[in-house]
C-alpha cells in the first residue's frame, strides 16, 4: 500500500552561504559541512559547474538506481536538494541538471562523484521538525 501524503511544518533557521572547493566532491562537501554546522534538516541550492557529472536514473520497476555519469565539463544548472538525517547523520538528497557545450543537458539523482569546478551552495535550515530517512516498502526507497 502507497504511503499517505505527509507534511510537516517547519521554521527557517540559520542560513549559510559558501563556496566549495575546487576538486571537491559536491555531495560529501555539502554532508560535511552540514554536519560540522549540526544541520539536521535544510533546504539547498547550488549554482556553479562540475568537471564530472555522476548522477542516476531510478527503475521504479527495478527497484535500483542506475548509475551515470559524465566526464565533460557541465555547467550546474538546476539544483535542488535537502538534508535529513539517514543512519544519524545528515544525508543529501539532490537532484541535479548538468549543461554541456552544445546547451543540451543531461540530469538525474545526484550521486557521489560529481566533482567540483565552482559551486556556490545556500543552504537554508530547517528548524522545530525531524526529517528521518527509512525504507519504504512501496517504492524501495529510504524516505522520510
Ligand atoms: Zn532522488
Amino acid at each position: 500500500m502507497a504511503p499517505p501524503t505527509r507534511f510537516w511544518q517547519t521554521t527557517p533557521g540559520r542560513t549559510f552561504v559558501g563556496r566549495l572547493a575546487t576538486g571537491s566532491d559536491l555531495v560529501e562537501e555539502i554532508e560535511r559541512v552540514c554536519a560540522e554546522q549540526g544541520i539536521l534538516a535544510a533546504h539547498v541550492t547550488v549554482v556553479g559547474a562540475a568537471t564530472r557529472a555522476a548522477f542516476a536514473y531510478y527503475d521504479q520497476e527495478k527497484q535500483a538506481y542506475d548509475e551515470l555519469h559524465s566526464v565533460a565539463h557541465h555547467e550546474i544548472a538546476g539544483f535542488i536538494g535537502n538534508i535529513s538525517l539517514r543512519d544519524g547523520k545528515p544525508f543529501l538528497h539532490a537532484h541535479c541538471s548538468f549543461g554541456d557545450a552544445s546547451g543540451g543537458a543531461v540530469s538525474g539523482h545526484l550521486m557521489r562523484g560529481t566533482v567540483v569546478f565552482v559551486a556556490e551552495v545556500t543552504i537554508t535550515e530547517w528548524t522545530d521538525i525531524s526529517l528521518v530517512r527509512t525504507h519504504d516498502e512501496a517504492t524501495g526507497l529510504a524516505l522520510w
